[in-house]
Order: C-alpha cells, then sequence, then structure tokens
C-alpha cells in the first residue's frame, strides 16, 4: 500500500504540469474583468488630470469608501481640464468590495480599477490610498500637475468628451 501511494505521488511529479506560482518574480495572469487596485488616470497628450472633482465615484460607492474634496482650476495653476479638480482624492481599501461602481460612474473616465491585485498593508491608516498614491504618472507626451495653460483654452465646466454615452 505504501509503494502504491509513493508510485502515484512519483507519477504525479513527472507526468502532472506545475500550478505552483512563484511569485513575487512571477505574478498570476488575471481575467480581462478583473478588478483589483485603483488608479486615476491621467490624459495622455498634456499630462492634465482627469479627475475633475465632481464626487459621483464618491456618490456611486455603495460602501462608502471615497472620499472627494474639490478645489477650482485656475490658468496660472491647472490640474485638469475642467472647471475644478480633486484636490483631495481617497479610497479605503479596508472598505472597498471592488464592485467598480466608481469606474462606472466617472464621466471623465478617472478612476479605473487595474489588474493590480498587490493590496497588502499592516495598519488601518496604510488601508487609505491618497490621490497621490492612485495618480498615474505622467505619461511621455505630458507635464506634471499643475500647469500654467493659456487663457482661453480649457473654459468648459466639464472637459469635452468623444462619446459620453460610451
Ligand atoms: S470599487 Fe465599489 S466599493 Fe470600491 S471604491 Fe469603487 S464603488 Fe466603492
Ligand atoms: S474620479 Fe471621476 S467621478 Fe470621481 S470625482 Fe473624479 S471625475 Fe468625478
Amino acid at each position: 500500500m505504501l509503494v502504491r501511494g509513493l508510485l502515484t505521488t512519483l507519477k504525479a511529479f513527472l507526468t502532472e504540469k506545475t500550478v505552483t506560482v512563484q511569485y513575487p518574480e512571477q505574478k498570476r495572469m488575471v481575467r480581462t474583468r478583473f478588478r483589483g487596485r485603483h488608479v486615476l488616470r491621467r490624459y495622455e497628450d498634456t499630462g492634465l488630470e482627469r479627475c475633475i472633482g465632481c464626487s459621483l465615484c464618491e456618490a456611486a460607492c455603495p460602501a462608502d469608501a471615497i472620499f472627494v474634496e474639490a478645489s477650482e482650476n485656475s490658468d496660472e495653476e491647472r490640474y485638469s481640464p475642467g472647471e475644478r479638480y480633486a484636490s483631495t482624492y481617497e479610497i479605503n481599501m479596508l472598505r472597498c468590495i471592488f464592485c467598480g461602481y466608481c469606474e462606472d460612474a466617472c464621466p471623465t473616465e478617472a478612476i479605473v480599477l487595474s489588474d493590480n491585485y498587490e493590496l497588502s498593508f499592516h495598519d488601518r491608516a496604510s488601508a487609505i490610498y491618497t490621490k497621490e498614491m492612485l495618480l498615474e504618472p505622467v505619461p511621455p507626451g505630458g507635464k506634471p500637475t499643475p500647469q500654467r495653460t493659456p487663457p482661453g483654452v480649457y473654459t468648459r465646466a466639464i472637459p469635452e468628451m468623444s462619446d459620453p454615452t460610451d
């Protein structure tokens, strides 16, 4: 009986495909609809922040995990193409249930749930992800925010969207 058991183990060792992933060196692929860590996006051409501080994500969040505080843009100190920007943006990851409602509610596609599942923290304070943590890096064609922009270019309360129903 013992020999039979050992033979079964040996057979599985030699013939079956390895399922162990050597994390963190090797990352497991996720499904295309996977919802992971949030990212606050920028516009690729200018580097301006997509978030206009409208708080629709905060209103849509069923877990009350998001806190947004908006401030006014000016041409001397511009963060987003809209009238306002998020001066504070926080997500409490201990509350978040990764439903994606914030992503769906956002009119400028600023907040998205990425495929990053590395969400470890050691205390409650570290579970509050701030705007600085969530904002993506400046893209190659853009500039960091705040930016000085020419007068009369950004006059809309919310930026133009190619297809608002998209
Ligand atoms: S994914 Fe859902 S629970 Fe998490 S912050 Fe967005 S709306 Fe709230
Ligand atoms: S992330 Fe989107 S929905 Fe939330 S405040 Fe910014 S623009 Fe509004």
